[in-house]
């Protein structure tokens, strides 16, 4: 059975202060007054899951979003009071929580850390106001450099900064303006994702309507490959295709993803894989509050995932990781030999120059690294 002791614990809080143009996750604005409900409901989906949870310690949570920080700390406080009621939360449990600069003062940082919460994630996205302002962000990066401040004096050091590239408009020396801001800051974790113009998004509509140009394919490479050099050179590690943390900072929650363990998403639309099956939840606020009402999970989607199926994710989530997948792990979890078992697949993509294996280790090449998707495919 793999990784049968551990788990990650996900919840997700989807209300914003405003929509940003890009964003297509599961977060609403104009819904703060849901928050009383919806946060009763996510103490009953808490008890509801109390039985499948008794095997597993939790190593890690994450309050994601939407924005966690927009609501009462004391909600936020009581969810994690209530977990550690009714599970197994081992005593250094890594607990990050998302937020965005503008909405957290220094009561609300202490309360977080009273009540363990040790990782803030902060969303800067550019360091250029105009660019915010273009995202549809609602702060200035001057507000992220009082955010980082008051998160460092309530004694945060594990603090992440989200920044963005290949926004159109957005020149190098923009980028690396960015960069050099946030290593100035000493932060000790960096995710940093290539734009995606969405359909169901502002600059989705843009886009369909002419005003908005996505940037060329070079240009995002340019950037990418600067800011894995320029960070590399920092102390900022790539760990991940988009993720960088000087040594020790690297986001326990998000490896538990790519090494495939096991975890349970809260709240509405929340994702989870727990003992092979893969279950979703609820999209709308509304409907979530609604099943829980009448005392029932609030499953949108549950699908049983087939061994060779979680094989094959584990070797497109684990190649995420600059450190590869090994293969005497990979026997460890399947007990099959994944050099036989991917014995062509790896032949395709080594003669692409897309992968490398050395001794028992298979990793991206930097060319890899940025054509992943092609890689992730074969495997699908
Ligand atoms: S703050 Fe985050 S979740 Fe909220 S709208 Fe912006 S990108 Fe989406």
């Amino acid at each position: 059975m793999l990784n049968k002791d551990r788990a990650g614990l996900y919840i997700h809080v989807p209300f914003c202060s405003s929509k940003c143009n890009y964003c297509d996750f599961n977060s609403y604005t104009g819904k703060i007054d849901h928050a009383d409900n919806y946060f009763k409901s996510l103490k009953k989906e808490i008890e509801l899951y109390k039985a499948e949870l008794r095997h597993y310690i939790i190593n890690t949570i994450f309050i994601g979003g939407g924005t966690p920080s927009v609501v009462n700390e004391q909600y936020i406080l009581e969810i994690l009071e209530k977990c550690r009621t009714e599970y197994n939360i081992s005593e250094n449990c890594e607990i990050s929580i998302e937020s965005n600069p503008g909405t957290l003062s220094n009561e609300k940082l202490k309360a977080y850390k009273n009540a363990g919460i040790n990782r803030i994630s902060i969303g800067l996205q550019a360091y250029q106001d105009k660019l915010l302002k273009y995202l549809g962000r609602c702060h200035s990066h001057k507000d992220f450099t009082e955010s980082v401040k008051n998160a460092k004096s309530a004694g945060f050091e594990n603090i992440n900064g989200d920044i963005i590239f290949g926004i159109p408009g957005q020149s190098l020396g923009d980028w690396k303006e960015t960069l050099d801001y946030l290593v100035s800051l000493g932060i000790n974790h960096i995710s940093a994702y290539s734009l995606k113009i969405e359909e169901e998004t502002k600059f989705g509509r843009m886009e369909e309507q002419g005003s908005l140009v996505p940037v060329e394919d070079e240009l995002d490479r340019e950037m990418y490959h600067y800011a894995v050099d320029y960070l590399n050179e920092n102390g900022l590690k790539q760990y991940e295709i988009s993720n960088f943390a000087k040594e020790g900072y690297e986001c326990k929650h998000n490896l538990i993803y790519w090494k495939c363990v096991d975890y349970l998403g809260l709240g509405a639309g929340a994702h989870s894989c727990l003992k092979n099956t893969r279950f979703s939840n609820q999209i709308s606020i509304e409907g979530y509050i609604d099943y829980l009402n009448r005392g029932e999970k609030p499953l949108y989607e549950k699908n049983p995932l087939e061994f060779t199926d979680k094989m094959s994710e584990y070797m497109f989530l684990g190649l995420r990781l600059t450190a590869g997948v090994s293969g005497k792990e990979f026997y460890e979890l399947f007990n099959r030999n994944m050099f036989t078992m991917y014995k062509d697949i790896f032949a395709r993509l080594e003669n692409k120059s897309l992968i490398k294996i050395t001794g028992d280790t298979v990793k991206l090449t930097r060319l890899g690294l940025d054509l992943a998707n092609q890689v992730f495919l074969e495997f699908v």
